[in-house]
């Protein structure tokens, strides 16, 4: 049987939180008979958009990744709680607002945060996808509906059909999500999982620094090269290191012939590369023939 499920394109999120202003919309204040008490005003979006920053100047990102019930095919919640938690056929978690009422464990069983106590009404609450509007025949969540640039996508797929877009769009799912059974699927996922190391490289010309553009640059582990790039038009390159690989790492920058090396420091959890300057920071780089 086809099942609800999330889709998340990373690269076309701008953290715009239209779809949690369209989620607060629908739930604040409203009460859904059968599915859901109203949502507190404050503190406790049931959909939720947080932001990654990676990096180091001058070369940073930030990307953005939903906090929101995953829809579990294996959920914890729903095995500490059968009775207040069930699944529906076509794949949303529910919680019941009536026989969950008072409960505030089951909060704790949800192992990523995605269940809010609400204080007023004395009930757990968590996103069911607005399952009120999908059984009244909507296509798609307001949240879905609301995102401007397709980043959200909410779809009723067969295991197939999931399954070939998974393929041909690359979707993936951190491990432990895969082991909770997420119906959330990331597209991107790199730009929230691996750290960035980044910097400029530049040269002194007739006194002016320029950007040293179309170079080639190298990110290395002891003598192994773990990947390449070229710098952009203002002299920037970036890595994405998808796993410490527990060496040292450095940068080695090509350039008419030589090559300059420069080990990367860690501080305070970041890569800080800054700017390669391949004539002016003596004794930074080394320039070998
Ligand atoms: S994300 Fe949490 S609340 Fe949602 S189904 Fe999974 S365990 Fe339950
Ligand atoms: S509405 Fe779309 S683009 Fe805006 S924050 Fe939500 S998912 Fe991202």
């Amino acid at each position: 049987m086809s099942k609800w499920t999330l889709i998340f394109d990373v690269d076309r999120c701008n953290g715009c939180c239209n779809c949690v202003l369209a989620t607060m919309d629908e739930y604040v204040g409203n009460t859904h008979t059968g599915y859901s008490e109203a949502m507190p005003r404050h503190g406790s979006p049931w959909m939720n958009i947080r932001a990654v920053e990676r990096g180091a100047y001058p070369v940073v990102d930030v990307a953005y990744a939903p906090q929101t019930c995953l829809h579990c095919d294996n959920a914890p919640c729903m095995q500490k709680f059968p009775d207040a938690i069930s699944r529906r056929g076509d794949g949303i978690v529910m919680i019941d607002p009536v026989r969950a009422k008072g409960i505030r464990g089951i909060v704790d069983a949800c192992p990523v945060g995605a269940i809010h106590w609400n204080e007023e009404k004395q009930v757990p609450q968590n996103w069911n996808l607005d399952a009120h509007l999908l059984d009244a025949g909507w296509k798609e969540p307001r949240a879905a509906q609301a995102c401007p640039t397709g980043a959200l996508r909410v779809l009723k797929l067969g295991d197939e059909a999931l399954s070939v877009i998974k393929r041909n769009e690359s979707l993936e799912q951190t491990p432990q999500a895969l082991a909770l059974g997420s119906r959330l699927y990331f597209k991107g996922a790199l730009r929230l999982t691996s750290a960035l190391i980044g910097g400029s490289a530049a040269i002194t010309v007739d006194g002016r620094q320029e950007p040293l553009v179309d170079t080639p640059v190298e990110l290395c582990s002891g003598d192994a090269v773990l990947a390449r790039s070229v710098t952009d038009e203002l002299g920037d390159f970036r890595f994405n290191l998808a796993a410490d690989p527990g060496e040292e790492i450095s940068l080695v920058l090509h350039h008419e012939g030589r090559r300059y090396q420069r080990k990367v420091g860690k501080t305070g959890g970041l890569f800080r590369v800054g700017v390669m300057h391949v004539n002016s920071l003596a004794g930074e780089l080394q320039g070998l023939p």
